[in-house]
């Protein structure tokens, strides 16, 4: 039997309910913030996102699915969004229709990570990415907008972490300071840190390995050298979080393992899954559109984890069923099988939900099939109810009979479904 690649996975036609009725709240919440969907390739050149995502990344350095194709290039299986997104706004040129741009999408992802609960190696995500508004209020509003999908999707127990990771002009000198501290504990860090530190020195407060957390609990931090723009928007945003009642904290470790990210980043945490915390991380990052060859544009954004967050509505012991059949036509004979064919496929296309038997068995047996289907109503067709014009359509519920006649059977039913 062959069967799926470690760390992949089926959702399953039990699931898929739930997570149309995820989908369908967050596009329509996102819609009405004027964002409008966009969809992308799941594939793109590797350079996008060695790029924008940063060399020395745990998602660059060890967990893309990286391959050549027949001709040698080298083609990588998205490990995010955000990059492709930005990659459609210039190729596109979007900036000269408008520059503001608000696109939200809804895929899978790629990354080859250690596979458990909450961690796939596809999984998906929703994202949403605002181009063009370096304003601190669109940054509270993308949280606000997190916050908001959270509470019509019956969730409590989240809470917001904001940190801001500041610009270029406060970057070199939060870099001077945590390069001496660094310098210091070289002897306690793993030797990934000890490699990413003239890299890329933030990414070492990214590092997952319990003794580098240890020594890096008194790093510096970006909030204590923000330049006074950026501690200016960093207040704002937390103004306008406070004024809508967004609960949050301000968590200086907050770093996100994405180079890309300035000033406000943020994630969105919850105890409901043990170890794998985040349901959703975001942040802005003004310098990317520009590094990828993209006009000057402030950008922003956030990825949901789809996967996580459907298992934590799912706790919530909410049913997300799939509907039940409005009609199950029963045809008894052949002469039978042959009609309710033909009307099954004209009530489907009316807009009535219906299913039929082919089996062939017994009146007993399929009233039987019909409660399993919790199907509203019943259709018996037998051949001596063909001879006789008189088919009978029956409510399960209240048990009440209608007799329907040869003449326009699917309209008749129509009616009645429809009262
Ligand atoms: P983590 O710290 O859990 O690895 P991350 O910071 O790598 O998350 P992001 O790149 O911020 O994740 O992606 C946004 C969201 O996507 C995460 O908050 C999480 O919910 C989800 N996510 C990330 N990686 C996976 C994965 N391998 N399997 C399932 N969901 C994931
Ligand atoms: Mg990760």
């Amino acid at each position: 039997m062959i069967q799926t690649i470690r760390g992949f996975r089926d959702i399953l036609p039990k699931d898929t309910a739930l997570w149309q009725h995820i989908e369908k709240t967050a596009s329509e919440l996102f819609e009405n913030f004027g964002f409008q969907e966009i969809r992308i390739p799941i594939m793109e050149k590797t350079e996008l996102f060695a790029r924008s995502i940063g060399e020395a990344t745990d998602i660059v350095e060890k967990e893309m699915y990286t391959f050549p194709d027949r001709k040698g290039d080298k083609l990588t299986l998205r490990p995010e969004a955000t990059a492709s997104v930005v990659r459609s706004y210039i190729q596109h040129k979007m900036h000269t229709s408008d520059p503001v741009q608000k696109l939200y999408t809804i895929g899978p992802m790629f990354r080859r990570e250690r596979p458990q609960k909450g961690r796939y190696r596809q999984f998906y995500q929703i994202n949403a990415e605002v181009f063009g508004i370096a304003a601190p209020y669109i940054d509270a509003q993308l949280i606000l907008i997190l916050n908001e999908l959270f509470r019509r999707l019956g969730l409590s127990d989240l809470k917001a972490h904001v940190n801001s990771l500041g610009c270029p002009a406060c970057r070199p000198d939060f870099q001077k300071a945590l390069l001496e501290f660094l310098s210091d504990k070289k002897d306690e860090l793993c030797e990934n840190c000890i490699r990413r530190m003239d890299k890329n020195p933030l990414r070492t407060l990214d590092c997952k390995v319990p003794k580098c957390r240890e020594a890096l609990k008194d790093a510096p931090s970006t909030l204590g050298h923000l330049c006074s723009e950026c501690e200016e928007h960093f207040g704002t945003v937390q103004r306008a979080l406070k004024q809508q009642n967004v609960e949050f904290v301000v968590d200086k470790t907050l770093v996100r393992g994405l180079d890309y990210y300035s000033r406000t980043t943020f994630e969105i945490l919850t105890t409901a899954l043990g170890a794998q915390s985040a349901v959703a991380g975001g942040g802005r990052y003004d310098a990317l559109i520009k590094e990828l060859d993209g006009p000057e544009m402030p950008g922003i954004g956030f990825a949901i984890g789809l996967d996580r967050l459907a298992e934590i509505v799912e706790q919530l012991e909410k049913k997300y069923t799939a509907m039940p059949p409005d009609l199950f036509i029963i045809p008894l004979g052949d002469r039978a099988t042959e009609y309710g064919y033909l009307w099954s496929s004209a009530l489907s296309i009316a807009g009535v939900k219906t299913e039929m038997d082919f089996s062939g068995r017994s009146l007993k047996s399929l009233m039987k099939r019909a409660d399993k289907l919790n199907a509203g109503h019943v259709l018996i067709a037998g051949d001596k109810e063909i001879d006789e014009n008189a088919l009978v359509l029956r409510d399960m519920a209240t048990r009440e009979q209608h007799d329907i006649s040869m003449d326009n059977p699917v309209e008749q039913i129509v009616a009645i479904l429809r009262k």
